[in-house]
């Protein structure tokens, strides 16, 4: 079982925020903004390159939601999902990070300059 499934499950602790049947909230243990919070699916689903379209139908609704909850919706944040070796993925099963709660930087994402890959 992987685990953000084990946190689904309650055998390993997690700091929640929002969930309901088919969701869940949690604070990021590492948090690399002030607000970093992980929204993923209950099923597990590993990465986006597999995710049915429903799943990230029914999670607009959940995410806006938290962003509510967290006092975000009108200040503004970020949504990342890493997907795969490439994408930077650690944990495989599908999450998105919500960052917030400072005005966020647009950083390189890649050693390599972007404007070569155009
Ligand atoms: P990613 O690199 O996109 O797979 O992100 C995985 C994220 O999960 C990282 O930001 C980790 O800090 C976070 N993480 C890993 N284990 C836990 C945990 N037990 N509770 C909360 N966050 C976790």
């Amino acid at each position: 079982m992987c685990i953000f499934c084990k946190i689904v499950e309650g055998e390993i602790p997690s700091n929640k925020i929002l969930e309901n049947d088919e969701f869940l909230c949690f604070h990021d243990a590492n948090p690399r903004a002030p607000i970093h919070l992980l929204i993923i699916p209950k099923v597990h689903i590993e990465k986006f390159q597999d995710a049915p379209a429903s799943i990230m139908s029914a999670i607009t609704p959940f995410i806006q939601e938290v962003a509510t909850k967290m006092g975000l919706d009108l200040s503004g944040y970020r949504l990342i999902i890493n997907n795969g070796e490439n994408g930077g993925q650690e944990v495989p099963h599908l999450h998105f990070h919500l960052l917030g709660g400072t005005k966020l930087s647009w950083p390189h994402f890649s050693k390599e300059a972007t404007h070569k890959s155009l």
